[in-house]
């Protein structure tokens, strides 16, 4: 049986959130880079596969790839074939890229996506990504083609900002209607432009709505049954409980562990491939996670 870490804080380590570029084909307005905003270049295969690898002898059991856009990787089906077996894969994707891979992805054994869909309204979609006429559609049609894959359940992403919170409405119809779960995540205003949507307003009204509620593992993350919606909300901010229960290790698109998105202090760079050095680096990430917000 693998050992499971845990920190100074009693909190156990098992996911780790891996950038893989930093590279990407939009420009959303509020983005925070994973925290990795000084990039040195994109993390290679090998080490990757490395990390994964000794993160899974080390008892952890989710592996979420991000970026930038993890699917500008044109090698991402290779490298997600080569992980280690027992860890649950899943992407974060803005999906523009989603549809022709859809089935490759599958095939090389990713478990589900998520999918980054701000708005419905293409002007709006455009305000916000930067992207080109049409990339809206793009991203329908990856979601569709994710389900076909069968890379389910997925999650929409969904960053509350003052241009899309009177859309959220149409946002959990949309989800409800093609069977995806609503993820609601609340702004890191990074550059405080103050873009920031009402979300405590708007998990009242999913309390008042609600017919059950769930609370999650993974930052006691709490999860709302609709009349056939189920829409989770993400509210990191000044939020004691979800730092106290943060149970993952995040890897810089240039190849360093990251115990924590907004803390630039305590990064471990990965200079190795052998893997009895890179657990000693994840022990010595682990040690270093402290929550942000305490108590
Ligand atoms: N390009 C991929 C995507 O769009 O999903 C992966 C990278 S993106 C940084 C990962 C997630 O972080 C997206 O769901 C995005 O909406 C969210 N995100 C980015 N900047 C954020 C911010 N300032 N506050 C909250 N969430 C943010």
């Amino acid at each position: 049986m693998p050992e499971t870490l845990v920190d100074a804080y009693g909190r156990k380590l098992t996911g780790l959130r891996m950038a893989l570029t930093p590279r990407c084909n939009l420009n959303c307005i509020y983005c925070h880079h994973e925290g990795d905003l000084v990039s040195q270049g994109e993390i290679s295969a090998e080490t990757a596969v490395a990390i994964a690898r000794a993160a899974a002898e080390l008892g952890m059991r989710t592996l979420k790839l991000t970026g930038g856009e993890p699917l500008m990787r044109t090698d991402l089906e290779d490298l997600i074939a080569r992980m280690p077996e027992g860890l649950n894969i899943s992407l974060t994707t803005n999906g523009t890229l989603l549809a022709g891979r859809a089935i490759a992805l599958a095939e090389a054994g990713l478990e589900r996506v998520n999918v980054s869909l701000d708005s419905l309204k293409p002007e709006v979609y455009r305000n916000i990504t930067g992207c080109r006429r049409g990339d809206l559609q793009r991203v329908i049609d990856g979601i569709a083609a994710a389900q076909e894959a069968g890379l389910e359940p997925i999650k929409l992403n969904v960053v509350v900002l003052r241009e899309n919170e009177r859309e959220i409405p149409d946002l959990i119809e949309f989800s409800r209607q093609k069977g995806l779960i609503l993820q609601l995540i609340e702004l890191l205003d990074l550059k405080d432009h103050n873009m920031s949507g009402d979300i405590e307003r708007i998990e009242k009204s999913l309390q008042e709505q609600a017919i059950r509620v769930r609370t999650r593992e993974l930052h006691r993350r709490r999860k709302y049954f609709l009349d056939g919606a189920e829409v989770e909300v993400v509210r990191p901010m000044d939020n004691t409980e979800f730092c106290a229960n943060c149970t993952r290790l995040r890897v810089t698109s240039d190849g360093q562990i990251k115990p924590c998105l907004l803390r630039c202090d305590n990064l471990v760079p990965v200079n190795t491939l052998d893997s009895e050095q890179i657990k000693a680096l994840l022990r010595e990430a682990n040690a270093r996670r402290k929550p942000y917000f305490m108590k």
